[in-house]
């Protein structure tokens, strides 16, 4: 076995940095960190280890009014900047994020659980390029979008699975485009939201530009609810986004809702099966299949299934599971323990209902909250299994006889985010493809993501794109539309200090 050494320098730097917060750690509202009126606070875990990271302050009415407040007054200067001022902004955060990759990447595993490999080498290097993508379109803004204008205040409310990657897909279109944000990062992962806020300080963002508010899904209400905010932008569940769309409804709110996913995986029988088994593992089993648009339906052709599933089986057998923070692992940990328990009664229920259930040999640490990847066959399309989104390292396994029939199966969703085909006929990838329904169909690979493509889903999977031209359009509103309430006037800031 390979010797790739215990987790990475910048630990040190990291738990320095928790330390010196024992006191717990505030908002960040109006460009200072502050703790609630009321002194509500919660804890904050390392899912792998069960080790208090933090304790974070819990937002209230107070917390989401004064932060609405500081960032309707700054929307007036920080939209009247220049494109390319508010770019020079977006420059120096992606730089500060690009020094700091390593801090991000350690306090980003330890907070959420994912495997060190992932979050150094994708969340944190996507995140970068998402704001030096966006500091592009800002120095584009006006001549791109001439007769658009920025919707106002934002309030954004975002997910534990990718929490800085989320929070950059928020934060980076709403500031390119002249508006300012009210972000509530999730209540399991709140840790690189608020180091984030520090670097806003540092970056010399203007006060009030961004505002970082902690709390549970009490403090998201109050946001979704509060008449001072212009556009509501959510990544979570589907069920919490109905209740969004009916609190946001009749309110002139601009709104977009990026929910969940049931997304296929569809195998053709001429399909480079080793080329799909390893599309399959970065599928379903990367992030622990916390990803909404994770493959987590593998639709095969019955010519293949078997050798498919042999080479699957055989794959699995050499994943390792266990420490996060160590470079060889391949799976962390379930970032809480309501996840946990939600996969396993999920996986009981398949088991309850037919399927055959089938999980690898290797090792999963006792201690922490860890789930092996399981790969469940004899799926009836109509099981709950087969329906329900898992959000956890498990494959629900499918057989088809022809195109037409993957394709019936693949729409048998109330979904839509995301797709993935793998055959080497082109023209059968390609047609499948277009009768697919999903926001993104991949070709013979998966999770493919750039900051200049649109992301978003049909369906229960939500509406609007993020990333890109699409992206900017949900930040924008048309030059003529009045609101019934203009913005406060525009007050003295200084914003002659730029980075
Ligand atoms: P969630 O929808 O419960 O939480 C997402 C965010 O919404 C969190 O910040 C939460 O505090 C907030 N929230 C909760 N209730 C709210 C309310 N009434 N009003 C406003 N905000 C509220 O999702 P979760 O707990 O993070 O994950 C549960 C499920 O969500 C998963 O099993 C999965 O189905 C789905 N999910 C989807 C994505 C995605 O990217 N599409 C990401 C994470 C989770």
């Amino acid at each position: 076995t390979m010797d790739y050494g215990p987790a990475p320098e910048a630990n040190q730097d990291v738990i320095a940095w928790l330390a010196a917060k024992k006191d717990g750690f505030g908002h960040f509202i109006g460009g200072e960190f502050v703790p609630s009126k009321d002194g509500a606070a919660f804890d904050v875990f390392n899912p792998a280890t069960g080790a208090k990271l933090a304790q974070v302050a819990q937002g209230g009415k107070a917390e989401i009014d004064a932060a609405v407040e500081s960032a309707r007054k700054a929307f007036g200067p920080w939209s009247a900047l220049p494109g390319d001022t508010r770019a020079r902004y977006l420059y120096a955060l992606a730089r500060l994020l690009q020094k700091r990759e390593r801090f991000f990447s350690v306090l980003e595993t330890m907070d959420n659980g994912k495997p060190i490999r992932e979050s150094r080498d994708i969340d944190i290097p996507l995140v970068v390029r998402h704001y030096y993508h966006h500091a592009g379109w800002a120095e584009l803004i006006e001549s791109e979008f001439p007769n658009h204008k920025p919707v106002g205040v934002c309030g954004q409310i975002i997910p534990w699975n990718f929490p800085l990657l989320m929070l950059a897909w928020k934060v980076a279109p709403a500031l390119a485009a002249g508006n300012t944000v009210v972000l509530k990062p999730a209540e399991f992962t709140p840790l690189t939201a608020l180091a984030f806020a520090e670097l806003c300080r540092e970056a010399g963002l203007p006060a009030g530009v961004v505002n970082i508010v902690t709390g549970d899904g009490r403090t998201g209400a109050l946001i979704t609810e509060h008449p001072g905010i212009d556009k509501v932008a959510f990544t979570g569940s589907t069920e919490v986004g109905r209740i969004i769309r009916k609190a946001t409804a009749g309110s002139g709110k601009k709104l977009s809702l990026e929910l969940g996913g049931k997304s296929p995986f569809i195998v053709f029988d001429d399909a480079d099966l080793d080329s799909a088994v390893e599309g399959i593992v970065d599928a379903i089993w990367f992030n622990q299949g916390q990803v909404c648009c994770a493959g987590s339906r593998l639709l095969v052709h019955e010519a293949v299934a078997e050798r498919m599933h042999a080479k699957l089986k055989a794959r699995l057998e050499t994943l390792r599971v266990g420490d996060p923070l160590d470079k060889a692992t391949d799976m962390g940990a379930i970032v809480d323990a309501v996840q946990l328990d939600r996969i396993r009664s999920l996986v009981e229920q398949g088991r309850t209902e037919g399927a055959a259930c089938w999980q690898p040999s290797i090792a999963v640490p006792e201690k922490g909250l860890f789930f092996p990847p399981t790969l469940m066959t004899n799926v009836a399309p109509a099981a709950t299994i087969a329906q329900e989104e898992i959000f956890g390292p498990v494959l629900v396994s499918m057989t088809f006889r022809t195109p037409d029939e993957a394709v019936q199966l693949a729409n048998n969703s109330r979904y839509g985010l995301a797709a993935s085909i793998w055959s080497e006929s082109i023209n059968v990838a390609l047609d499948c493809a277009a009768r697919l329904k999903a926001g993104v169909v991949w070709v013979n690979s998966t999770n493919l993501f750039d900051a200049a493509a649109g992301f978003g889903g049909y369906r229960e999977s939500g509406f609007g794109r993020e990333g890109g031209r699409e992206g900017l359009y949900e930040y924008l509103a048309p030059a003529w539309e009045k609101k019934a309430e203009e913005p406060a006037p525009a007050r003295k800031v200084d914003f002659s200090v730029t980075p």
